[in-house]
């Protein structure tokens, strides 16, 4: 199974550099521990940061470019996820998910929100999104809806269509503010999936001050 759809690369450098709301960091390394492709690109941020800042501060201007033009010699291709693929039992939540969520869906206390979707909220600290799991019934549609700030969908396992594209274990479905939508859970299964939505820190043009605690600037 290949993963389709990533977090943007502003997303993966706010993660690494610590900026990102708990809810929000934890879809983020989920996706991460299932994808190889989206490890290899963060590394890469990584070690191509420190160089592009002292080129910054050599230039006294922000080179902004820097980072995109690297990112784009990124490797693209991805390795099979190995046995998290599974998508169920022990397999179904990988670190650091298992963690807040436990080893096993059927343990959690589900609550039906109606409609066929069950829902469990995860605890996590601090202001900004909310992360929950959703279970979604096999066919079944969500009822329309827009978001108050970005909402990013992990699928976990089943399969989510959304606005003309399906979305499958490690897939990530981002929906900004503006984005009315009806995702609906595919056929085979009910399909499970961390959210983490609601207001979430802004990141056009700040990747400057993203990397900054990488470094110690
Ligand atoms: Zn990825």
């Amino acid at each position: 199974m290949t993963i389709e759809h990533h977090p943007g690369d502003e997303l993966l450098l706010a993660y690494g550099a610590g900026t990102l709301d708990e809810a929000t960091s934890l879809l983020v390394a989920t996706h991460l521990a299932l994808c190889p492709r989206c490890r290899r690109r963060l590394d890469l941020a990584e070690s191509i940061g420190g160089e592009w800042m002292n080129r910054t501060r050599a230039n006294g201007t922000v080179d902004e470019t820097g980072i995109d033009s690297a990112m784009a010699f990124a490797p693209e291709d991805d390795e099979p996820a190995g046995p998290a693929t599974a998508g169920s039992g022990p397999f179904l939540f990988p670190q650091p998910l298992r963690g807040y969520a436990g080893g096993d869906a059927a343990d959690l206390g589900w609550r039906a929100v109606g409609g066929g979707i069950r829902q469990v909220r995860l605890k996590t600290r601090g202001k900004g999104a909310k992360a929950r799991l959703l279970s979604i019934a096999a066919g079944t549609r969500v009822p329309e809806h827009s978001h108050g700030g970005e909402e990013l969908t992990l699928v976990l396992a089943g399969s989510l269509y959304d606005r003309g594209k399906w979305y499958r274990r490690g897939d990530v479905d981002a929906a900004d503010a503006s984005v009315v939508h009806r995702p609906a859970a595919g056929p085979e299964q009910d399909c499970i999936c961390l959210a983490a939505a609601d207001a979430r820190l802004k990141f056009s043009g700040v990747i400057p001050r993203l990397l900054q605690p990488l470094h110690g600037f």
